[in-house]
This record gives structure tokens, C-alpha cells and sequence, in this order.
């Protein structure tokens, strides 16, 4: 049906890079590519290289469960995610761009008293953000999601803590609106091009290596998700970082039936319906250091069993497709959004299984301490420092009690 339009323009340029630029930003993911963004529209440095080794939206950004929310529980992600949130509310406002930012409501269901106190107090951190938050018994989550098994007597559905401002939005036209935004501002988005070394003199940094030459900068960003140690290295630094793949996967499309995100409380599995009727779930990470880009068998018939306990119903969907990401877990299962202890070099990592959510927020951030060298406040607390002086932020939503 398009093979009759002409004159179709690409969305950003392809330019060559420059001898030069003010801010080079490593990895041209969500993240990297909402900091090209929110420096040139907040700061007005427009002289900025994103560096991507392949294309845009071919990493995490393009292959997470989509699920957006602000229902952390301790003070450093609190407030950081709250930010991201308000920024996902104007996104499409903002970037002019449909993101298809669907707040259908986030549902955490719990199974026992404890984790019905948990969620009590988690449910009160979120409120005294300023974000939104209501504990339900099992009737306010049957009304919501008739189609899970309320008789399972192993797990039974004590509740759940509901996040109506919660939901899910469509992750590469994330990708493709912040680069577009940044494009338009005059920020090359460079791909195919594959930082393979960093250029350090006397502590400073000066530029980076690739496969398309070498280019100097005044500051680097490096923004790489999964390839945060491995890039790293280039600059002699060791991250409390290691690398694990993340599997999901999708059904043939179905009626609509599932009208928010549900997350089980007892096992590793969360669900959502994709506007085309697709079932979209996951659960654990396959627990082995890899870069690999794909899963393994164990992980699926793992996630398949959790689904097959909180709704049986899903038994008889099929499933069309899985996938894998790369995924850059800290120990304390919270980011970093720092300098380094080299002059002009920075670093935003450590999103775990959890940084679809943190797009804007994390742009938003990074974009102010690469322009100004001093933290932005919602993020203050993302400190590399704090794995070394023991200032951890054990976030039980960071560590995957219920990730997503
Ligand atoms: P990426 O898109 O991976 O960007 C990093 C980029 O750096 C890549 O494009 C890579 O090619 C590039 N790069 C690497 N090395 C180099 C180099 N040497 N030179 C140049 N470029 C380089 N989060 C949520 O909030 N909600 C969810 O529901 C959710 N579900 C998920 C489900 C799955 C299956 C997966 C895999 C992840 C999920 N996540 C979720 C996590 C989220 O996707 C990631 O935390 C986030 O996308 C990471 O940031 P990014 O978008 O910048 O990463």
C-alpha cells in the first residue's frame, strides 16, 4: 500500500562525523538519545554526537516489556522515577511525536500479610511523592483482572498495591522521537559506528576511538546499557556491573482482555496486552553473565509456569515470539548517573531490568550534569561513590522483587 508514495524523508539525518564536538554520548539507545535531546533543547549545546555501533532501537530500547511507572519505594528512586513519570506524561507534547503513552494502570499483587504490609508502606512512600497509589483486597483486584485464578490455594490473591498512573507505551517510537527531536536541533546521530577506544591525556579526557575514525571531544557520556563494563574498560575502569540477559515474549493477538500491567507477587512473571492484542510477558533473567542477545530454554519454561499459576487461561494462547536483552545490573539493583575519576568523562548505567521507565528522567539528568558538572537533585543519590562508602539504594522494586 506505500509502494505508490514518493518523496518520503527520513526522520534524521545520516551525517559524517565531525572532527569535533562539545559532547560525544556513547550508545544510542533510549537513554543516550533523550541526553542528546535534553542537552540541546535545556542547554542549548547543539555541538553533541550520539555514537551508536548499530542501529537506533536495536538495543534494550527497542526490546523491553514497555512498562512505565513511579512506584518505587526508597528515597533516591522515589523522586527520580516521580520526575521520569511527569516527564512520560508530556512526551508527546514535548518530542511532537506519538509514543502511544498509555497509563493503564499498574497492578503488584501480593499473597501473604508480609507482602501485604510491604506494599501498605510502599504504597505510602509513592503517596507522599506526590504520586498515586491504592491498596486493593481481592475484590478491588478481581474487578480489575476477573480472568486470574482467585482459587489457586498455593498463592492465594491477598490484594494488590494499584498505580493508576502506571502503563505502558510503544518503546522504538521512544527511540524514534528523541532522535528526531535531537536530529532537528542539530545533533548528529551517528550509527553504525562503534566506540572502540577512549583518549585519555593527563586525566582528561580528549576524544574516542571508532570504527569511523578517530573523533575529539571536550566531555564523553558513556550511555551503553548492557556494554557499560566492556566500554568502561576502554577507560581503565572497573563497574559494579555484570551483564545478564533479560527474556520476553508475545502471544498471537487476542480480544482485548488484560486492561493494565499485573505483576505476581510469588514468582517472576508480569503481563500486559499490546494494542494489536499480543499478551507481552516476562519474568526472571537467565542467571549467568552473558552478552549474548538471546535466552535460553530453563528461563522460558520458568516464566511459562509462573503464568500458568496466576492464570491458566493463558494455556491456551500461543506463543509467536521471545527475545532476549542485555542487561546492565548493579549490585544494589539501582543506576549510576555520575562522573568519573577522569576529567570529562561520565557515566549513566545500572538500569537493571527497570530502565524503559527511566528514558526521559535519565536524559533529563544526564543532559544537566554533562552541561553544568553538578547532579541534577532527583538524581543526586545515583552515585558510583556509593558502592565503595556502602550508601546502597536496596530498592526491593530495584532488586526485582516485581520488576518490570
Ligand atoms: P539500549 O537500547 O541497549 O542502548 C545502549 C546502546 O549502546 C545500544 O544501542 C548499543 O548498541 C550501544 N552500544 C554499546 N556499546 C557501544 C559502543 N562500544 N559504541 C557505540 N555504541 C555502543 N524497563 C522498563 O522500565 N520496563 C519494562 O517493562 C522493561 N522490560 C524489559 C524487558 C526486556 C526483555 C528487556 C531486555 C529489558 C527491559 N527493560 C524494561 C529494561 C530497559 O529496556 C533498559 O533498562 C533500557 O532500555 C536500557 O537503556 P537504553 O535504552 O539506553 O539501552
Amino acid at each position: 500500500g506505500l509502494t505508490g508514495n514518493k518523496g518520503w524523508k527520513p526522520h534524521w539525518r545520516d551525517p559524517e562525523p565531525k572532527a569535533e564536538y562539545d559532547v560525544i554520548v556513547i550508545g544510542g539507545g533510549g537513554h543516550g538519545l533523550a541526553t542528546a535531546f535534553y542537552l540541546a533543547k535545556e542547554h542549548g549545546l547543539t555541538n553533541v554526537a550520539v555514537l551508536e555501533k548499530g542501529y537506533i532501537g536495536g538495543g534494550n530500547v527497542g526490546r523491553n516489556t514497555t512498562i512505565v511507572r513511579a512506584n518505587y519505594n526508597l528515597p533516591g528512586n522515589s523522586e527520580f522515577y516521580s520526575h521520569s513519570l511527569k516527564l512520560w506524561e508530556g512526551m508527546e507534547q514535548e518530542l511532537n511525536f506519538n509514543t502511544m503513552m498509555s497509563q493503564r494502570g499498574v497492578l503488584n499483587l501480593f499473597h501473604s500479610d508480609s507482602q501485604r504490609d510491604y506494599a501498605a508502606r510502599r504504597g505510602n512512600s509513592m503517596v507522599n511523592q506526590g504520586d498515586d497509589a491504592q491498596l486493593l483486597g481481592p475484590d478491588g483486584v478481581r474487578k480489575l483482572a476477573p480472568f486470574l485464578d482467585f482459587d489457586n490455594v498455593r498463592f492465594p490473591i491477598y490484594g494488590g498495591l494499584y498505580h493508576p498512573r502506571g502503563g505502558t507505551a510503544r518503546h522504538d517510537a521512544v527511540a524514534w522521537g528523541y532522535a528526531r527531536g535531537a536530529d532537528m536541533r542539530g545533533v548528529d546521530i551517528i550509527q553504525n559506528c562503534e566506540v572502540t577506544g577512549i583518549d585519555i591525556e593527563n586525566g582528561q579526557v580528549r576524544g574516542v576511538q571508532t570504527t569511523r575514525g578517530a573523533i575529539r571531544a571536550k566531555k564523553v557520556g558513556m550511555v551503553v546499557a548492557g556494554r557499560s563494563s566492556q566500554v568502561a574498560a576502554l577507560a581503565g575502569m572497573r563497574l559494579p556491573i555484570e551483564s545478564h540477559v533479560l527474556q520476553a515474549f508475545v502471544t498471537e493477538g487476542l480480544k482485548p482482555f488484560i486492561p493494565g500491567v499485573v505483576t505476581f507477587g510469588m514468582g517472576h512473571f508480569y503481563i500486559s496486552q499490546s494494542d494489536k492484542g499480543g499478551l507481552v510477558f516476562g519474568g526472571d533473567l537467565d542467571f549467568y553473565a552473558s552478552y549474548a542477545a538471546r535466552g535460553n530454554l530453563p528461563m522460558a519454561e520458568h516464566v511459562m509456569e509462573a503464568a500458568m499459576t496466576l492464570m491458566p487461561a493463558i494455556g491456551k494462547a500461543r506463543v509467536l515470539r521471545s527475545w532476549g536483552g542485555i542487561m546492565d545490573m548493579s549490585s544494589d539493583g539501582s543506576p549510576i548517573i555520575d562522573r568519573t575519576h577522569i576529567d570529562g568523562l561520565y557515566v549513566n548505567c545500572g538500569w537493571c531490568y527497570g530502565g524503559f521507565k527511566a528514558v526521559p528522567g535519565s536524559g533529563f539528568s544526564f543532559a544537566h550534569l554533562l552541561a553544568t558538572d553538578r547532579p541534577h537533585e532527583p538524581a543526586a543519590r545515583f552515585r558510583l561513590d556509593r558502592f565503595a562508602t556502602g550508601y546502597s539504594i536496596m530498592d526491593e522494586e530495584g532488586t526485582g522483587a516485581q520488576h518490570n
